[in-house]
């Protein structure tokens, strides 16, 4: 005999009165599947995009709403699924990061700057660093982490990193913001007087306080300004 939670039975049920499959068969893959019973709508993004189908980029639906993406004639349209343990974030348009929940909730971040955007205040670019310390997407080549403590927890392994060890502030922050593309001596006097450095101090060698301090200091010049959170209850 099956124990199984409503949902999984109910789903399993339309399955069987739409397509004949038999219900055990359905409730075996669902418990197997690595995906949450949602996925994220995402369009291509461009002006030949259906109206239908722009109002839903971005949206949450369950696999067993119709249609799916792709299913209606000529649709570009893709899904991505929301893994079952852990939520994910896709950049919804310039201004706007989306963080999807295995229960199917999501919340936008919008407007605001980059770092606030991506919950990201050391601006840690995408990649295995990022993604080995809790981030969840990308947006604008830049890590998006869950929260505001997930990405300021990295950006301070960051500095405890090789990479920073044996600099000292100064050459950390031209490390960071060559002046080829900033104006790195006001950056350096910047977070000097911010965190109360003199920028001789060999990164290694700081403590936790003092690496806080640091820290804080780089999310302030990276720019952390919020805008607005939209929240959005699962799909029923
Ligand atoms: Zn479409």
């Amino acid at each position: 005999m099956y124990i199984v939670s409503t949902p999984a039975y109910q789903n399993a049920f339309v399955q069987y009165l739409r397509k004949g499959t038999p219900i055990e068969v359905s409730i075996k893959a669902s418990q197997e599947s690595k995906d949450s019973p949602y996925y994220v709508w995402e369009t291509v993004g461009d002006d030949k995009v259906r109206e239908p189908h722009a109002a839903r980029d971005g949206q949450v639906f369950s696999w067993e709403s119709s249609p799916r993406p792709g299913e209606e004639l000529g649709c570009r349209c893709s899904a991505i699924p929301i893994p079952k343990d852990r939520p994910i974030a896709l950049e919804e348009s310039k201004l706007r990061v989306g963080i999807y929940f295995p229960d199917g909730s999501s919340l936008m971040r919008i407007n605001g700057s980059r770092a606030w955007r991506n919950n990201n205040p050391g601006n840690i670019r995408s990649g295995s660093f990022a993604n080995n310390h809790g981030a969840i997407g990308k947006a604008g080549g830049f890590a998006v982490f869950p929260d505001e403590t997930t990405g300021g927890q990295a950006s301070i392994a960051l500095l405890k990193t090789s990479t920073y060890a044996n600099l000292t502030i100064d050459q950390a922050i031209d490390r960071r913001s060559p002046s080829s593309e900033n104006d790195t001596s006001h950056l350096q006097e910047t977070i000097r007087r911010m965190g109360g450095f003199t920028g001789q101090e060999t990164i290694g060698l700081l403590d936790d306080i003092q690496i806080s301090r640091l820290a804080e200091a780089i999310k302030r010049t990276e720019g952390w300004i919020p805008g607005s959170i939209t929240r959005t209850e699962p799909p029923q």
